[in-house]
């Protein structure tokens, strides 16, 4: 297929590599002048649209995309496939899907999760909304980028799965750290403590894959002097669309919403380009400071 693909960031460039090496034929855009080795650079992002087979986005936000689908959508031939992998709220990508209609398109909304080390090795979990027209058609390309694909629903399905993932992921980070730090309040050791958790009913992701305590579990970014993984600003920034999102809703979210402004507090005080788990060490530093009612 001739794939335009539009926004070659720390994700875009390995999932752009990836379709290349299966041996598809990639035009490459990204505003920085980002190259990857296998892809066509070009200069204008008209040529990473005109006469594609498919069209693929992965931007920092819905903001950018609307920009860039203002520009892109008008070029793309009927029946051609739009495929937006960005985490964007749900009223931008429900926008791109309707412009995208009205040119006779196809369109489906395609977040991931995974990161940087699931886009380079091509096992990233895609959670995708579109017709079922266009979900056929975009199978094939995430295939080659991921390993495990969930149809959710329709237009805007996609965002709406990612930002319900990731506030849960948020919620349940901070609620492992928190019980990690009075572990070690109590005294502890934390690897019986893991012992224990992981396998009881307190376990999750956060705790079994991704515990955020060094030299514990499974190697994770905490390992690694919580480098990213996955930054605290894009946890902060999928937590904040979650929030609109149940805004829109009247939906009563008050977990979320209090890990908004943990992490909100965390980025704003040394947490930004920090691994998300690295809320562990604030919060065994820091005093109590609630009452109990
Ligand atoms: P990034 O900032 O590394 O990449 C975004 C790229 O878009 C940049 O290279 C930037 O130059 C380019 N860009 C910006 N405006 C543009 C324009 N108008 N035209 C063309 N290119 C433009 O971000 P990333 O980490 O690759 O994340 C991309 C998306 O994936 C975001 O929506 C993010 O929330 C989501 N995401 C990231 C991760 C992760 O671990 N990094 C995980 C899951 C989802």
């Amino acid at each position: 297929m001739k794939i335009g693909f539009i926004g070659l960031g720390n994700m875009g460039a390995p999932m752009a590599a990836n379709l290349a090496r299966a041996g598809h034929d990639v035009s490459g855009f990204d505003t920085a002048g980002i190259h990857v080795d296998g892809v066509t650079s070009v200069s204008v992002v008209a040529d990473a649209s005109r006469g594609m087979d498919a069209v693929i986005t992965m931007l920092p936000d819905g903001g950018v995309l609307e920009k860039v689908y203002a520009e892109i959508l008008p070029l793309g031939e009927p029946g051609a496939l739009f495929l937006d992998c960005s985490t964007v709220d749900i009223v931008s990508a429900r926008s791109a899907h309707e412009r995208a209609a009205e040119g006779g398109l196809l369109s489906v909304d395609a977040p991931v999760s995974g990161g940087i080390g699931g886009a380079t090795a091509g096992t990233l979990t895609f959670m995708v909304g579109g017709s079922s027209e266009a979900f056929e058609k975009a199978t094939p390309l995430l295939d080659i980028m991921g390993k495990r694909i969930v149809h959710c629903g329709d237009g805007g399905a996609g965002q709406a799965a990612k930002i319900c993932n990731n506030m849960l992921l948020g919620i349940s980070m901070i609620g492992t750290c928190e019980a990690f730090a009075l572990g070690e309040k109590l005294g502890l050791d934390a690897g019986r403590l893991f012992e224990v958790m992981s396998t009881s009913s307190g376990s999750c992701w956060s705790v079994n894959t991704y515990c955020p305590v060094p030299g514990v579990g499974p190697e994770s970014p905490a390992d690694n002097g919580y480098l990213p993984g996955f930054a605290a600003e894009l946890m902060l920034k999928d937590l904040r669309l979650s929030q609109s999102a149940a805004e829109q809703v009247d939906a009563n979210t008050p977990m979320g919403h209090h890990a908004t402004r943990l992490y909100k507090q965390f980025v704003d005080n040394g947490g930004l380009g920090r691994d998300f788990s690295a809320m562990l060490p604030v919060m065994a530093e820091t005093k109590r400071e609630q009452t109990d009612d």
